[in-house]
């Protein structure tokens, strides 16, 4: 039986290339100052979706929202074999929260319906809260299955995952559709097919190609946009008036050793060792 799956991917600030100008003076990322990458989790999603289909049939349908530049990371998901992109892009989405983006989000899936299975990242290593996926779930009113590492078996509209976790292996089952959050235990990344980047590397949003002065493109050429109004979002609900997350300071903390002593392999300084971590609290 084949399944339609939705991927999620967002585009971020690479964090492993940050460089002296990647933070302003009040703290925040300079984005502009770093290059812009496939949020890793996302990958790994992308991946999963993309073996679930191979092994089922169906469709992998990957979206994103943020400015017209995270197209890029829509061509990368066609290289890599989602058979439709779409990328959600809308001046009064700025500022958006968690709850704000999980919502446009939740709309945006809804209009690329019908879908068996969402797939999301844990997290995005650039706001790092892990929340947009569950909160994403809860507002498609689907059951999730978080930290998943593979996709054990898929009958009729039952779905078999497995969990990895701090605490070991789980595996869960779940009725369809549901939405998965994906970690980097997931089966690795394929590379990007060199003939379909031969193919899609002309794909484009009419953005791109109006500021290329190209015509629209067409077929599966086109990286569709949606705003706002086309997937019907309460604009109450999003950007700013729907978020209502305050952040009151943001501090840029510089990890620095103080120096190190050195513990001897024997009973008494392992002991020691114990004795200290507990009165500091780091144990105990
Ligand atoms: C008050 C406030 C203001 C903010 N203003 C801005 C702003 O002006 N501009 C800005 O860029 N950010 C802004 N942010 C950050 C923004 O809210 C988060 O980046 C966003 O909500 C996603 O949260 P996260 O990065 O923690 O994702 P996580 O919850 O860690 O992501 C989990 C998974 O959800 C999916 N996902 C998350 N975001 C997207 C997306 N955009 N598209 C597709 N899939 C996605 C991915 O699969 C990802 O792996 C603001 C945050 C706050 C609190």
């Amino acid at each position: 039986m084949p399944y339609d799956i939705v991927v999620l991917a967002k585009q971020v600030p690479d964090t492993k290339r940050v460089t002296g100008d990647a933070m302003k003076e009040d703290g925040t990322v300079n984005r502009a100052a770093l290059p812009a990458i496939f949020n890793p989790e996302d990958l790994y999603a992308l991946e999963l979706a993309i073996e679930v289909k191979e092994r089922f049939g169906g469709s992998v349908t990957c979206l994103t929202m943020g400015p017209v530049s995270a197209a890029e990371v829509l061509r990368e998901a066609l290289y890599r074999g989602a058979d439709r992109v779409a990328l959600i892009t809308d001046r009064r989405a700025a500022a958006s929260d968690t709850l704000a983006t999980s919502y446009i989000l939740s709309c945006a899936v809804t209009h690329a319906a019908p879908y068996d299975i969402v797939c999301c990242g844990r997290q995005a290593i650039d706001g790092d809260t892990a929340q947009v996926g569950p909160q994403l779930a809860q507002k498609l009113s689907i059951p999730q299955v978080t930290y998943v590492s593979d996709v054990e078996e898929i009958a009729g509209s039952l779905i078999r995952v497995r969990r990895h976790t701090d605490y070991g292996m789980q595996v869960v089952e779940a009725p369809l559709p549901a939405l998965l959050t994906v970690t980097d235990k997931a089966p690795e990344p394929r590379y990007p097919a060199m003939k379909r980047v031969m193919k899609y590397k002309k794909a484009m949003s009419p953005a791109e190609a109006e500021a290329r002065g190209l015509p629209s493109p067409m077929g599966d050429m086109l990286i569709e946009t949606w705003d706002l109004d086309t997937i019907g979002a309460d604009i109450e609900r999003c950007g700013m008036a729907g978020s209502p997350t305050k952040v009151k300071r943001i501090q840029s903390i510089v990890l620095t050793g103080s120096g190190y002593h050195e513990v001897q392999p024997t009973q008494e300084g392992i002991e020691g060792l114990v004795h200290e971590l507990i009165e500091d609290h780091t144990i105990g």
